[in-house]
């Protein structure tokens, strides 16, 4: 394309609030393949809300309180909402310690807690009703988060975060276009395929720790040019990675500055804006 049909079509696409950083961005669009998605802020609204504390509430809450205080993840900010919705009380964690893409642990009143991903269960014991309670607030969508205090799970938090309004047109969109869509996440599997059948996506890779998500992007490059969409801190790598990296405007700083196209509206129909004015852009003038 020539520099004005290039000015032409970034223009054309700023308008509809995708914001693109370089010519050689627009033009790789055109040449994907596959649609990669993070899952929590990119198809997802990214506001999570606690639907369900089973176990002891009171006590559930308050242990789970005291330690994600400490933390910035998004499900750490809906079990504060609901310990403030409640008013509850609860004691200062010590020796608080994240662990990246699989929750927090800490010590309460002496005693040592966790409060995140069955991945951190390793040497704590949990009740068979416990289990199946899991299993069927992972099958309704909803993130179970495990709250455990010396040596015993004694409680579990479902958090609910809803896919945006145009997620599953958007998909739909590229999947009408050949292209194939596909899932990344580090949330349970059965979580993210519940919330993958409701937006119709084609694949779903689950369980992925925030350092391996760069390198899924990788492996489905072996098919072709892949596109990369995401929010979060754990995204940057991947969002480099891809071919076409695309950014949400409700993401973080480092999301913004590793993609190549941002999303100003954080609606997922801009990626199909994209492809379309990539395909004007450059089908036009040869
Ligand atoms: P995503 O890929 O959906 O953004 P993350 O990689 O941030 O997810 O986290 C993966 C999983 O680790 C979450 O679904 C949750 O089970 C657990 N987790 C991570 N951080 C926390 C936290 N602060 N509190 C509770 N659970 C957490
Ligand atoms: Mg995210």
């Amino acid at each position: 394309a020539t520099p004005t049909a290039l000015m032409v079509g970034t223009a054309r696409s700023a308008k509809l609030g995708v914001l693109i950083k370089n010519g050689q961005a627009l033009e790789e669009v055109n040449h994907v393949k596959t649609v990669v998605f993070d899952k929590t802020g990119t198809i997802t609204a990214g506001k999570p809300v606690v639907t369900d504390v089973i176990g002891n509430q009171q006590k559930v809450l308050q242990i789970a309180a005291a330690l994600e205080v400490n933390s910035e993840h998004p499900l750490a900010s809906a079990v504060m909402a609901k310990a403030k919705q409640y008013q509850l009380r609860y004691s200062q964690a010590t020796d608080f310690q994240n662990i990246e893409g699989k929750g927090v642990k800490a010590a309460v009143d002496g005693q040592n807690a966790f409060v995140g991903s069955a991945k951190l269960m390793t040497t704590y014991q949990m009740a068979d009703d416990l289990k199946t309670e899991m299993t069927r607030l992972q099958n309704d969508a909803k993130t179970v988060v495990l709250v455990g205090l010396a040596g015993q799970v004694i409680g579990l938090i479902a958090i609910q975060d809803t896919p945006k309004k145009t997620a599953a047109q958007a998909i739909s969109e590229l999947k009408a276009r050949g292209l194939k869509t596909v899932m990344l996440t580090g949330d349970n599997q059965r979580v993210a395929q519940a919330i993958g059948s409701q937006v119709g996506i084609d694949q779903v890779i689950a369980g992925v720790l925030p350092n391996e998500k760069a390198d899924h992007v990788k492996a489905l490059q072996q098919d072709g040019q892949v596109a990369f969409v995401g929010d979060g801190i754990n995204d940057a790598p991947a969002l480099t990675v891809a071919d076409v990296g695309i950014a949400m405007g409700s993401g973080t700083d480092i999301a913004i500055e590793s993609g190549e196209i941002i999303l100003m509206q954080n609606d997922l129909m801009g990626v199909v804006r994209a492809l379309e004015i990539s395909k004007k852009t450059f089908n036009r003038i040869k």
